[in-house]
């Protein structure tokens, strides 16, 4: 257990050289935790940044006592940054939201009156703020993705969901797994709840994403998810002595 034990949510926040950003998301996590309908904090994933991040990241948690961060020791991609949050949450939710705040915290609220009935939660990017290309190559992805896994998922990519932390620990991790959570959720019958988010331009720092690795991993990912979805574990415990 650690301090996270304390809250109901952490939010996990993926950090990879996102110097510009960090005071800004403090600017906005700190106006919203006191708002957040379940008591909140924040967990920074430094993804072996090699800026200034991870030092204003150790000031930021200096001074608010809601806020921690764990450093990865080497740049390891989203899915790894996201896998050591979910793995160190002691809370019973866990949120993901992305360091370039292209959504705002504040929309979570809109998601977290839906975890009583469902085991994710996610945004669906209204109004979209990015460019022809990004909008349009997500657009195929998203198309494929959904004919392949039957998720039924508008914007599997959205960087806003609430999930409950013990399905989240249950799912089966690999680089490229963050754009197949819900569908990874559904191999455990869980249940996915869309809801409308805002969407803002990138303001500050860099996407790390393009075209490439956008299209053709995630494509080939799609069959891998097929191969496990025939093969994936369930299982229920019935009787035992070892929870008395
Ligand atoms: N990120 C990360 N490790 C990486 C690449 C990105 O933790 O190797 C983080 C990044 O800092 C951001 C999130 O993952 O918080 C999404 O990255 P980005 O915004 O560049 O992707 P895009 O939104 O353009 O697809
Ligand atoms: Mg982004």
């Amino acid at each position: 257990m650690n301090k996270s034990a304390n809250y109901y949510f952490t939010i996990v926040v993926p950090v990879y050289n996102e110097e510009d950003n960090i005071y800004a998301l403090e600017k906005s996590l700190q106006a919203f935790l006191p708002k957040s309908l379940y008591p909140a904090c924040v967990l920074f994933v430094n993804d072996g940044s090699k800026d200034n991040s991870e030092k204003l990241i150790k000031e930021v948690c200096e001074r608010n006592s809601d806020f921690f961060y764990l450093s990865l020791k080497r740049n390891g991609g989203l899915s790894a940054a996201m896998k050591a949050g979910i793995d160190a949450a002691c809370s019973p939710y866990v949120g993901y939201m992305d360091a370039d705040l292209q959504t705002t915290p504040e929309d979570f609220n809109l998601l977290l009156p839906h975890l009583k009935d469902y085991e994710i939660v996610m945004g669906i990017r209204a109004n979209r703020k990015d460019s022809f290309v990004k909008n349009l190559s997500s657009k195929i992805a998203n198309g494929f993705r959904r004919f392949m896994t039957k998720d039924g998922v508008a914007d599997t990519g959205c960087p806003l969901k609430v999930i409950r932390t013990d399905y989240a620990k249950r799912i089966p991790f690999f680089t490229g797994m963050h754009r197949f959570l819900p569908a990874l959720i559904l191999l455990q019958n869980g249940r996915i709840k869309q809801v409308p988010v805002r969407h803002f331009p990138r303001v500050a720092g860099q996407s790390k994403y393009h075209l490439w690795n956008r299209l053709v991993s995630p494509f080939m990912d799609c069959f891998a998810y097929r191969w496990m979805k025939k093969r994936y574990i369930n299982y229920e415990v019935g009787e035992n002595n070892l929870n008395e």
